[in-house]
């Protein structure tokens, strides 16, 4: 009976560095329960690539897969920067409003504001290289703005310059700010967020 015990005692999966940011996402966290179908019974066997989601069998892990396996190459859980850097490759609206709201987007009532911003962060990423890892702290930091007007100021371009003294103007706008006009209220995120949410998943599993 104490062999048993001890023997379990070796299944069970360590809590790593990576639980507290986990609880954000909520699927990937390092569990005493299968991450697909959520048995707590059977004994766990971890991802042998990144050892942060466990599976009671093979074929749980295989069905996982698609949604580990972003996450899995990272070797960590996504946030919210990883889902807006990949809407911005992608030149597509993020499709999460958690993602949404922590860039800004929020800020603005309007479509064309929303598209301006977007328009910027996609310039910033995909053509003049800022990374994703400065994003990700402007974001944790809350400051955005700042980010945004000091590595736009960086670039010699006008087009781009001009989108900075706009932005400048843009009292408010911040990580997690949201537009406060009563009269624009009644826009929500998919009023103005194309058709694509669908669609977008299916491409971000694609991948
Ligand atoms: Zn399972
Ligand atoms: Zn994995």
């Amino acid at each position: 009976m104490a062999d048993r015990a001890n023997q379990n005692q070796t299944l069970d999966i360590p809590e790593g560095d990576n639980a507290q940011a986990s609880q954000l996402i909520g699927t990937q966290l390092p569990s005493r329960s299968c991450a697909q179908c959520r048995n707590s019974m059977d004994p766990l066997t971890p991802c042998s690539k990144c050892d942060m989601a466990s599976y009671c069998s093979k074929m749980c892990q295989k069905l996982h897969w698609l949604e580990h396996k972003y996450s899995c190459r990272l070797g960590r859980p996504l946030d919210e920067a990883d889902d807006f850097v990949l809407a911005c490759q992608r030149e597509e609206f993020p499709t999460d409003e958690l993602v949404a709201n922590a860039f800004g987007f929020m800020y603005f009532a309007s479509a064309a504001g929303r598209k301006r911003i977007f328009n910027i962060y996609c310039q910033l990423l995909n053509i003049y290289e800022v990374t994703e890892d400065e994003f990700r702290e402007a974001w944790r930091r809350n400051k955005l703005k700042e980010f945004l007007l000091f590595r736009g100021s960086q670039i010699p371009s006008s087009a781009l310059q001009r989108e900075m003294g706009w932005l400048q103007q843009q009292d408010g706008f911040a990580a997690g700010a949201v537009h406060d006009s009563s009269q624009d209220r009644k826009i929500s995120f998919d009023q103005w967020e194309p058709r694509e949410k669908a669609e977008a998943y299916i491409f971000f599993y694609q991948i």
